[in-house]
């Protein structure tokens, strides 16, 4: 667990996944044959030696903000970085990473005894926000924070019982530490060798697999990263019917179609894999949003990619909630479909 913690803990907003990028260096050095890191700042270990290659992928990075403006009275407005819902910035803690280490801070509010009718019903948006880090002036904020400093949700990673647990960024550290895992289970002598890769620039557009896919030039590949689950009283059945703790979920497609379309085979492959070790686990097919298989798959002359998702309450917010049930799952439904797959290389591509 306290590996999951310091992931999920950790400031990386995209382009600037430093620290998580250190702590799966950090944790692939003990697991994998080699470890670099490309010149986009993606981590890639790879691990056993063959022909063929499987690419794995998570990201690295999280949604956040950046420091955009410093006023007179030294308060600081930003730009939101990653798909972030404007409703959910109020009075939310923050914490900014500048060369003066991280500094915390408060998105500030108008207290209701000063609203009017009007401003009740609005939303607010981003753009009118500011963050109060307790400066007095403007030369006594930039003392500490400068314009293009990131910014993350507080760290917040806690357990609200035995299998649920709840934290800012788990979109996608649960993805990056089920590649930690599936790393160290896999034994060094497999026949294919095996890219992991924790991507940068994810939630900007996919960035940082399209580099890494065109690299390694793998035979087929696995993303993995979170889903929305439908399981709460505001999503209807009709929209999302994945539950936390029912299984990590396998993507037959993304963003209606423009995100990955799951090859067949891989897809049929993952679903007996599940079947025959009695792993859980539930079919997603997403209307919208997409992860780094969408960008991978489309990779030189194309590549067979499978989606293996973990399914999140109040993804993209300051706290998402999860099963460590399905994490668990995940890293064994990855293990096991990549030990059989080496047996089935052939016929992919
Ligand atoms: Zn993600």
């Amino acid at each position: 667990m306290e590996l999951l913690r310091e992931l999920c803990n950790a400031h990386a907003v995209s382009g600037f996944e430093d620290e998580v990028r250190e702590i799966m260096r950090r944790e692939f050095e003990k697991s994998c044959d080699s470890v670099e890191i490309d010149s986009f700042g993606n981590v890639i270990a790879t691990k056993g030696d063959g022909e063929k290659g499987i690419m794995l992928a998570a990201h690295m990075d999280e949604i956040g903000f950046m420091v955009k403006f410093i006023n007179e009275k030294g308060f600081i407005n930003f730009i939101k970085i990653g798909g972030i819902d404007d409703r959910l910035l109020i009075n939310q803690r923050v914490v900014i990473r500048s060369k003066s280490g991280k500094i915390p801070g408060v998105i500030g509010s108008k207290p209701p005894h000063l609203q009017k009718e009007e401003e009740k019903k609005k939303i607010i948006r981003h753009d009118e926000l500011f963050i109060d880090i307790g400066a007095r002036n403007k030369k006594d904020a930039e003392k500490i924070v400068e314009v293009g400093d990131p910014i993350v949700f507080e760290p917040n990673f806690q357990k609200l019982n035995d299998k649920i647990f709840y934290g800012k960024a788990i979109d996608d550290r649960l993805g990056c530490y089920v590649l930690l895992r599936v790393m160290e289970r896999i034994p060094s002598d497999i026949p294919i060798k095996i890219f992991a890769v924790g991507t940068t620039q994810e939630e900007v557009g996919l960035k940082g697999a399209r580099v890494a896919a065109f690299r390694i030039n793998p035979d087929c590949a696995f993303a993995i990263d979170t889903t929305i689950a439908g399981d709460t009283p505001m999503i209807k059945e009709t929209e999302s019917r994945l539950k936390i703790g029912n299984g990590p979920a396998i993507t037959i497609t993304e963003a209606s179609g423009r995100g990955v379309v799951t090859h067949p085979k891989l897809r049929e492959f993952m679903i007996r894999t599940a079947k025959r070790y009695k792993i859980p686990y539930q079919v997603d097919v997403l209307e919208g949003g997409m992860t780094d298989g969408a960008i991978i798959y489309l990779t030189r002359e194309g590549v067979p990619t499978g989606v293996i998702s973990i399914p999140c309450r109040y993804i993209h917010s300051p706290t998402g909630i999860f099963s460590i049930d399905d994490v668990n799952n995940a890293i064994k439904l990855l293990e096991k479909t990549i030990m059989d797959l080496n047996m089935e290389m052939n016929g992919l591509r």
